[in-house]
């Protein structure tokens, strides 16, 4: 705790951190001494951990880095961090992420820009920016956080970490900040596979608070970590030839693909032909579900609440109006425009029969293939405010990870090369629903 506290001090200029439990992470490693001292300290005893600022952590402040929280304190703990406190983890910290986890390079926090650790004129990705720069940096071991559209996934590949995205459903969502809830999903970041599977064997399974819960057997991954068959997988081979698709990361991911074939492995070129609808479709039904999760911040219920309101009306108004930033409210205002009567159906129900496309074409691919391998993202990390200027631009800079989100099966990022710049590249694997422990098993043979 005290090497972590260090560090985040010393590379405060990083912002990965919002705050640190500074006593407390120091009373519940005491209390881990002791229980390793009598044999009966849980399976994440010591590990120390960082929390995104979108999980609740009863009695520290909440507010999914957004200044319309400002000043609210979680009631209770989220399911998923109370389980990693029962197997002894160590909670040392809140972590900076994009506001209401929106954004793609943790430029959108009211907290200001994370920077990538690696290149600190560069971003680390988002929206899970702090938590993916905390563990390059080694400000902690591991981060807990969410991936709506590939908020786990695509900071890890920035970052040069490991990013895992269960499948939908499999860790209760009860204490998580709801962004767009079809798709929000609780996952890690990790320097290794392995801690990966240690963090999702402890957090998943059934929960009375979340009925959409998986009530699924959970598996002990960490033990189920072999890869001892050749695989069949699949390279999209649509993503390898879209626009945008930088040659250096093309590369790389083409290169493991061949390593996978002089290895044995069946790999084979497939078709995807709903690439040009997925980051259309995802921005629709995601805004359309934001407007709606994003209607209870009032200046009533929670936090914030602007001092110039005179009546009901204008506390909402102003209250969201000052209390949001700018790419929470333009999402807003597109998810009521979607959902609004003239155009709910030529937007929403629209997007929501692509969705189902989109499920059905991945699912019947993962029938057929055990992995779908594809980058996590077209490029590697990018300088800092090169995108902010067009909203668009940072949207389809999401096209590779909105796939697993959409389908709702998991997918992971493992690091797998650097560029010329020395900025890391991320090869991203998909899988079967439930599935995780091969998905776990061949990273870890890859890695
Ligand atoms: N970049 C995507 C978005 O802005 C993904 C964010 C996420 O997964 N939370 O919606």
């Amino acid at each position: 705790v005290e090497h972590y506290l260090q560090n985040i001090k010393q590379k405060a200029q990083l912002n990965a951190f919002l705050e640190t439990f500074d006593e407390e992470a120091f009373a519940q490693a005491d209390a881990v001494d002791q229980k390793l001292a009598n044999g009966t300290a849980g399976k994440l005893a010591g590990m120390v951990i960082g929390i995104k600022d979108v999980l609740a952590y009863k009695g520290h402040s909440l507010q999914a880095s957004s200044q319309i929280l400002n000043g609210f304190k979680s009631l209770y703990t989220a399911p998923a961090v109370q389980r990693l406190l029962e197997a002894d983890a160590i909670i040392i910290g809140r972590q900076n992420c994009d506001e209401f986890a929106m954004g793609a390079s943790n430029e959108n926090s009211s907290f200001g820009n994370v920077l990538n650790a690696d290149a600190e004129d560069r971003v680390p990705g988002g929206s899970s920016g702090g938590s993916a720069v905390a563990v390059q940096a080694d400000l902690c071991l591991a981060s807990i956080g969410s991936d709506t559209g590939g908020s786990v996934r695509q900071p890890a590949s920035f970052c040069g970490v490991v990013g895992l995205k269960p499948t939908y459903s499999r860790i209760s969502r009860y204490g998580l900040i709801a962004y767009a809830s079809s798709f929000d999903q609780i996952g890690f970041i990790t320097k290794s596979v392995e801690d990966a599977a240690l963090l999702l064997e402890v957090t998943a399974g059934p929960d009375g608070m979340d009925s959409t819960a998986s009530q699924r057997e959970v598996p002990a991954y960490s033990e189920l970590l072999q890869a001892d068959k050749k695989y069949k997988i699949g390279y999209i081979r649509d993503c390898f030839e879209s626009e945008g698709l930088d040659a250096e990361v093309k590369n790389a991911i083409l290169n493991v693909k061949d390593m996978l074939k002089e290895a044995g492995h069946d790999v084979e070129p497939v078709e995807f032909p709903y690439l040009d609808y997925m980051v259309p479709s995802y921005y629709i039904l995601t805004t359309a579900e934001a407007s709606s999760n994003l209607g209870r911040f009032d200046g009533v219920k929670y936090g914030f609440r602007s001092d110039n309101a005179t009546d009901l009306t204008s506390l909402y108004k102003k209250t969201r109006a000052e209390g949001f930033g700018p790419e929470v409210q333009r999402r807003i205002v597109l998810g009521t425009f979607v959902l609004s009567a003239d155009y709910y159906d030529a937007y929403y129900t629209k997007a929501q029969k692509v969705r189902r496309l989109i499920k059905e074409k991945t699912d019947e691919l993962l029938q057929a293939y055990d992995f779908l391998i594809l980058p996590t993202a077209p490029t590697t990390a990018f300088k800092l405010g090169e995108n902010t200027a067009n909203p668009l631009a940072m949207y389809l800079a999401d096209i590779f990870t909105v796939q697993a989100s959409l389908a709702g099966v998991p997918a992971i990022s493992i690091p797998v090369g650097r560029d010329t710049n020395g900025m890391s590249i991320g090869l991203q694997l998909m899988t079967r629903s439930f599935e995780e422990p091969q998905l776990l098993a061949f990273s870890n043979y890859i890695m």
